[in-house]
Parts: structure tokens; sequence; C-alpha cells
């Protein structure tokens, strides 16, 4: 049965022609903000009840008809804590219904029980991700606000492999915890995932009172995600940091001294996996971005090009959000690398990368502006064009 519906999915997407000027890779609905953590990180700066104004389960059914109707092959259910609703389930079971590959990320508290995963296996979910921030209760808890998180997560990780539901794990570094790279890229290798999403730290939110890490950091970190990605047969995705994809071409082609070749800006197939182990979901064919395959939809059905860009376009409750995500202006120009501005505007890796176009406005205000923390220093202009010809 799950076979079949994988092979279903298989024959249905052909992932690397999805054009993302019409159909996002990806979309994330928050379907709510409460959760009972209070990350130092949360963007959604959750609460712990849920927003009368919420999506209705009705609406949430045709927004999923409508996500699928585009073409998109996967939705992700977010919070605060999705489980805080009791359509969790439902909603899940629907979109699964319709093709898509559908994933969600519980908060590790009490409710994460293991009756609670059985029923989220049950409803075709074809991943559950769990955060973790730390290798230890200690710097875990801290990061997350209540004490006994860190437990919590290692016991639902448990029941997602006595359930048989593959497990995604979601790291944040920022400052706080980029001493304990190893230690906790360690535990995710121990708790057999088949994904693990590493993002890099927007400042929005509580995230601001975060400290950010240096560019010289960022580096270091692709450097060691670069070894790790190559040691494990997990998929290692990067999130808010798409200039891992320039550090990856440029470990994978380098030159030998003397060689000649051209030129070439082209994702290694490290990066770009139909589908991860055990057919769980996969990675991007090409680079995704805020707005550029990708788009977030806000508990109140606001449409932003990413939770961790809320410039609000719309709302699914009174527009089309094939419409808006095709013809929005705030879309267009994110889907157009060559008015991106500063060092990535002239940048040769400008349409595989871009840059953090939410750490951006996060920063600067402008959602063109360079990305903050890259070192790599383009050639200029007259220089990359004799590169590319
Ligand atoms: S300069 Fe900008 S586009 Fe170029 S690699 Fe850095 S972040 Fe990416």
């Amino acid at each position: 049965m799950e076979n079949n519906r994988i092979e279903e999915v298989r024959r249905k997407d052909t992932l690397a022609d999805i054009d993302f000027s019409l159909s996002p890779f990806i979309v994330i609905w928050e379907i709510t903000q409460a959760c009972d953590l209070a990350c130092r990180h949360c963007r959604a700066e959750a609460i712990n009840w849920r927003d009368p104004r919420e999506l209705s389960t009705q609406e949430g059914f045709k927004l999923i008809e409508e996500v699928h109707s585009m073409g998109t092959p996967i939705m992700v259910l977010s919070g605060g804590d999705p489980t805080k609703r009791e359509d969790i389930f439902d909603l899940i079971r629907y979109g699964a219904d319709l093709g898509l590959r559908m994933a969600t990320i519980p908060a590790a508290t009490p409710k994460l029980t293991l009756q609670m995963v059985k029923k989220l296996k049950e409803t075709q979910l074809a991943q559950m991700a769990l955060s973790l921030d730390g290798p230890n209760a200690k710097i875990h808890d801290t990061f997350r606000g209540v004490p006994g998180a860190f437990e919590l997560t290692l016991r639902g990780a448990e029941y997602a492999h006595l359930v048989g539901l593959p497990l995604q794990i979601n790291t944040t570094f920022s400052e706080y915890n980029f001493d304990v790279f190893d230690d906790i890229a360690q535990l995710v290798k121990d708790l057999n995932v088949v994904f693990w999403e590493v993002f890099f730290l927007v400042p929005i939110g509580r995230g601001k009172l975060l400290e950010q890490m240096t560019a010289v950091q960022y580096e270091r970190l692709f450097q060691k995600l670069y070894s790790f990605s190559k040691e494990v047969d997990f998929i290692v995705k990067i999130t808010e940091a798409p200039h891992y994809r320039r550090y990856v071409i440029e470990q994978e082609t380098k030159k030998q001294p003397g060689e000649k070749r051209p030129f070439e800006v082209r994702l290694p197939s490290r990066l770009t996996r139909d589908f991860g182990p055990g057919g769980s979901i996969g990675h991007a064919p090409k680079g995704v971005n805020a707005g550029n395959g990708y788009v977030f939809i806000s508990h109140t059905g606001e449409i932003y090009p990413s939770g961790f860009l809320p410039l609000s376009t719309g709302n699914v409750r009174n527009g089309s959000l094939a419409r808006i995500y095709r013809e929005h202006p705030t879309f267009q120009l994110l889907r157009n690398p060559d008015l991106l501005k500063g060092k990535c505007g002239i940048c040769q890796y400008r349409t595989i990368c871009g840059g953090s176009r939410s750490r951006a406005y996060a920063m600067t205000g402008d959602i063109m502006a360079d990305e903050p923390f890259c070192l790599y220093q383009p050639p200029e202009r007259k220089n990359r064009d004799r590169i590319q010809r």
C-alpha cells in the first residue's frame, strides 16, 4: 500500500520539471500559532492559546485542494504546535488522499504520545519532524524555554520508529549552539533519521534577541555540513543559507592546477534528490528560496513568500493562492535574480543561490539586498561575463 502510494507520487511528479514561476515546490501552512514551548528563536512568537481567527477545517480543505491543483508535491503543516488542532489528522489525510506528500512538525510536549504518533502514521503522513537544537538537555531545554523538552524529543523520535514513520530532525544554528555542531550531528545520526533540516537563524520574532553567527562561522558550518552529508545516507537540507549551494559547487568543481574547463553553475546531485530513504520527502530539484519554489500561509490565511519573510501579499480567504504566487509583484521580484542588489546582483551563483531573501529583509528592510553573511566575493561584472562565455 505504502509502496503503491510512493509509486503513484513518483509517476505524477517529475520534480525536475516543476516550473517555480507557476508552482511552489513546497507550501508551508502554519495551521496554528498555539504552542506550549517558548523557543528562543521562534519566528511566530507562539502563544499558548489558539487564535479564533485561524483558518477553519473547511478553509483548510479548500487550501489543500488549491495547493494540489497547482502541481505542488509537498505540503507541511507547521505551527506553533500543529497537534493543538484536533482536525490535524483530517487535514493530513485530505492532502495525502489527493496525492500530496504531507509532513508536520509537532512540538515535543507531553501531548506527543505514542498514540498521537500512531494516529499521525495512520493518516498517511509522509514524514514527521522534531526540533533538536542541542546535544543534551541543558543546551536544548534552555533554547526551547521548557525543562524536559529534550527528553520528550528523544521519546518522540522513538515513537516515530516504533510506528514506522519517517523521522526528520530540524536544527536551528546560531551563535548559541555553533560550538556544539559535532555533538548535535552525531546525535542526529544516532536517531536514525531520513532527513536533517538545518536552519540558519533569521533574526525575526523572538530570534531577534539571539546572537547571529558571523560570515566566517557560516563558512565553517558549510564545511562541516558538506563533510557530514558525504558520510550519511539521509538528506541534509539547508534552509535560509542558500550560499551553501555555492560552497558545494565550489568543492565539487575544484580544478587541478593548469586544468581548463568552462565555469558551470549546476546543482550537484547531493542537493537534488526526488526521494529520501524509504521514499520519504526529497530535496528540491532546483534552488528554492523565499517566493521561488516556496510559499507560506499564516494561521489566519495571509500569504507570505516565506515564514521568515512576513510580507503579506494577500489572503487565501479572499484571493487565489495560485494567482498571487504567480502574479503578485513581490513574488515576481523575488524570482528575478537579475534584480538582486549588491554583490548578489553581480554574482555568478545568483540563479541557484541569491542569498537569503528573508535575512536580507530582516536586516535591511530590502528584499533584494545582498546576503549579509556570505564570504564570497564575486568577480566584477566584466570578469563574470567573461567566465560565463
Ligand atoms: S554573493 Fe550572494 S549570490 Fe553570490 S554566493 Fe554569496 S549569497 Fe550567493
